[in-house]
């Protein structure tokens, strides 16, 4: 097998230990919300940029959702050419400077990394940072669209926007919700030159990546600038438009949209169903981090939103949100437990998001059930009821499955509680469309090849049809059904024009 022999060819040399992504100190850190990981200079990216084998057959391709040319930008930032790395890398992925700082390249292309069998895998997500960081101090990206420029495709410079106006073929497209699923969709079929637009129902775009993900992960400057760039490709977004109650899809197929890209996402958050829940001083993640991100509250009082953190919060999860929900809260000034069902070696967050919570003092309670809340006598919680757990037999989901230990009861005293178990799919456009096929679990039901519902016309992706929770899969989602609904318009204009 040509891969076995291409990795056997470089055995005998050890790879060079990889470069440190440098982060902030953690005692500083923890008191602020500027972003933590600083990225790479020139020089650190350059020397990651060599370690690259430029592999004939690229296994890292493989295991990126998205089908980035991960040599192919490697080595033109290893050359130093810069400009046509950012190329490269835009070519696939319209939104690098948020990959590279959020998603999980341990479990993606770094995992499957020829280099990651004797040691160290490339930095991927590290050099993805960098070359987009590049391009929007050099004014790229972004500004070279509005300088007319135009932005690169495969392989060629587009025609800017102005010049693109009577480029589009008059079809429109709409996609419900702009988190990276609809933002990518929308992208993909602005470059196939339909006029689309973005219906986003809260005030400002981003989905997760503005609600959900502080800004010490995900500046707001980065993904401003992100949007920024899908906008420059033609895309329009209307925000505060609750697709399924403000319009429906009838009446958008009267406004004339063409085809349909619903992209809604999983933002219904999950309850453990124990008893206190509903005490003052529980919140769900979403609540929490939407306070805190989206309405901006960590700002008080230049922005009036109110959440309450008291001295002592308790974290309940082990996923992204947990470690965003503990980190916010110990950066409001709390002391913050993360009380997790199983150890930290099962935990699905970011490896390197467990690594920073826990350098910041989030304190790490392994194998911890909750059971109740309790309350004081205005109503308000105050500990959080526990057992011991132990690990038995792997679930479902592959995981060691926790079993509480009898009679091993313990108090967890709090004055606040974050519940980060888990998300559901927003149910109101599925329910607003009854014809439209869900599963079980809420999700529509897809072709998972080209994103089709039971609807014609209709497609979707990301974490309303399917489960993997990523932003890079959100985005791999958003890239089939965006080819998909090209070819389907193709075949329906084919098919007036024949019977016309
Ligand atoms: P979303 O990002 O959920 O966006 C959906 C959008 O649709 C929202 O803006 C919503 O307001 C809008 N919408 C919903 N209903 C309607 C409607 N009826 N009309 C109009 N608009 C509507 N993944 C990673 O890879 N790395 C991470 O580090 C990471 N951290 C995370 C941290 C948190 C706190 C959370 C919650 C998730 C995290 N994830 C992470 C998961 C990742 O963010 C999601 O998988 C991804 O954002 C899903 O993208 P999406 O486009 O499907 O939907
Ligand atoms: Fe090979 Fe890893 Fe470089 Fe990809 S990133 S080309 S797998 S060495």
């Amino acid at each position: 097998m040509a891969r076995k022999t291409e990795a056997a060819g470089k055995k005998r040399e050890k790879p060079e230990p990889r470069n440190p992504l440098p982060r902030r100190d953690p005692k500083e850190r923890a008191r602020d919300f500027e972003e933590v990981a600083l990225g790479f200079d020139e020089e650190a990216a350059l020397a990651e940029a060599r370690r690259c084998l430029q592999c004939k057959r690229p296994t890292c391709v493989e295991g990126c959702p998205v089908g980035v040319d991960i040599p192919g930008f490697i080595l033109a930032l290893k050359e130093k050419r810069f400009a046509e790395a950012v190329r490269v890398l835009k070519d696939r992925n319209n939104l690098p400077g948020i990959c590279g700082r959020v998603c999980p390249q341990e479990t993606q292309c770094e995992e499957v990394c020829v280099l990651a069998r004797q040691g160290d895998p490339v930095a991927v997500g590290a050099l993805e940072r960098f070359v987009a960081d590049w391009d929007r101090e050099h004014g790229a990206g972004v500004l070279s669209e509005q300088g007319g420029r135009g932005a690169v495709a495969g392989g060629k410079v587009l025609p800017n926007r102005r010049e693109r106006e009577g480029d589009h073929r008059g079809v429109k497209v709409a996609v419900i919700g702009s988190g990276p699923g609809g933002l990518t969709a929308a992208a993909d079929l602005a470059r196939y030159g339909y006029r689309v637009t973005i219906f986003e129902s809260l005030h400002a775009p981003g989905g997760v990546l503005r609600y959900g993900i502080p800004e010490f992960r995900m500046p707001r400057e980065i993904l401003d600038q992100e949007v920024a760039y899908v906008e420059s490709l033609g895309v329009e977004i209307e925000t505060d438009v609750l697709v399924g109650k403000t319009v429906t899809l009838d009446e958008l197929r009267e406004e004339g949209f063409e085809a349909f890209f619903v992209a809604t996402g999983a933002g219904l958050p999950w309850f453990l169903h124990i008893p206190g829940e509903n005490l003052a001083g529980v919140y769900s993640a979403n609540e929490f981090l939407t306070r805190v991100n989206l309405m901006q509250a960590y700002r008080f009082p230049e922005y009036r939103t109110p959440v309450r953190v008291g001295k002592r919060t308790a974290v309940i999860g082990g996923g992204n949100t947990a470690m965003d929900s503990a980190r916010s809260a110990l950066r409001l000034g709390s002391e913050v437990s993360l009380l997790y069902r199983r150890t930290r070696a099962e935990m699905p967050a970011r490896a390197e998001e467990v690594e920073n919570a826990l350098a910041e003092g989030v304190v790490l309670r392994e194998l911890t059930i909750p059971v109740r809340m309790l309350g004081d006598k205005e109503g308000h919680v105050r500990a959080v009821e526990c057992l011991r757990a132990e690990l038995g037999e792997p679930d479902a989901s592959g995981r060691r499955r926790p079993v509480a230990v009898e009679g091993s009861e313990f108090d967890v005293p709090v004055d606040t509680v974050i519940v980060a178990v888990s998300q559901s799919p927003n149910p109101l456009l599925p329910r607003s469309e009854p014809d439209l096929e869900t599963r079980k679990d809420g999700r529509l039901v897809v072709n998972p090849e080209t994103g089709e519902t039971n609807m014609p016309g209709v497609f979707a992706g990301g974490d309303i049809a399917n489960d993997a929770g990523t932003v890079f899969a959100a985005m791999g989602d958003g890239k089939r059904p965006a080819r998909a609904i090209h070819e389907y318009l193709e075949r329906k204009q084919r098919a007036a024009s024949e019977s016309g």
